[in-house]
């Protein structure tokens, strides 16, 4: 039984600490260091291993001062982006142990070229790829790109918790209204992330199959989302609908 929290660090980042019963764990994705050692310190937890989904700071500044705080944990990271620290280089289909659990990595690129993410035990942290209610920016990668990644984590079972790496729910929900006002799955979600924002909860995990109803990125073969993206362009079939969604969102 693997128990995960969450380490706000910065405005809104999530780093994610994956525990087992003995005090031991392994956090992903740490942008900065010192909330991460004043958390292990005050709970007395060890640190075994980081995970890093894709080079950016807000996911690896952390990782050289974690390091020197606890020299020989393993740092497992994406082959294909080079990250000073990574001690293990892992690629889509490659599997790794998590305290005795195994978790596949999955090829994710389309935010990043190399961006990857942690599947198993029915959880998976997917960085900047897949957030509640939105999807990650194209920095590196393509449309296409990316939306062959959103479409391998929208095919996972429903249950599946998805940890990403950001609170970004409540922006994300404005444009997802403004593509798909009439949606009352939306209106409903719109009005729970109200609620917990407003007692300074998190919104995240979310789940794949709460995302499938309410998120625009995953729903681009939806009826009302295709006529709100009908003035930007005649190529109306899932991957021309989430290109202009992408861009939209872009100046939205
Ligand atoms: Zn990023």
């Amino acid at each position: 039984m693997l128990n995960i929290k969450s380490i706000p660090a910065f405005r809104d980042n999530y780093i994610w600490l994956i525990q087992n019963r003995d005090q031991h764990c392994v956090i992903v994705d740490p942008g900065e260091a010192g909330v991460v050692i004043d958390y292990l310190e005050s709970n007395h937890l060890t640190l075994d291993a980081i995970l890093i989904t894709h080079h950016h700071a807000d996911h690896t500044g952390g990782i050289s001062e974690l390091v020197r705080h606890f020299p020989h944990i393993n740092v497992v990271g994406p082959a294909s982006e080079a990250i000073p620290g990574i001690t293990h280089s892992v690629a889509g289909g490659d599997q790794i142990e998590i305290f005795g659990h195994t978790f596949r990595i999955l090829d994710l690129k389309g935010h990043t070229l190399g961006h990857i993410g942690y599947l198993g035990e029915s959880l998976v942290f997917c960085g900047d790829t897949l957030f509640s209610a939105g999807c990650g920016r194209l920095f590196e990668g393509t449309a296409e790109e990316m939306w062959h990644s959103l479409q391998k984590l929208s095919a996972l079972p429903d249950d599946t918790k998805v940890y990403c790496a950001h609170e970004y729910t409540a922006s994300n929900l404005a444009f997802a209204l403004a593509v798909e006002p009439e949606n009352p799955e939306l209106q409903a979600y719109r009005d729970e992330v109200n609620r917990l924002r407003a007692h300074h909860q998190p919104t995240v995990p979310t789940t794949i199959g709460l995302e499938k109803k309410v998120n625009p990125f995953l729903r681009p073969d939806q009826a009302e989302i295709i006529k709100s993206v009908s003035d930007r362009t005649s190529d109306l079939d899932p991957l021309s609908v989430f290109t202009v969604l992408r861009e939209w969102k872009n100046e939205f």
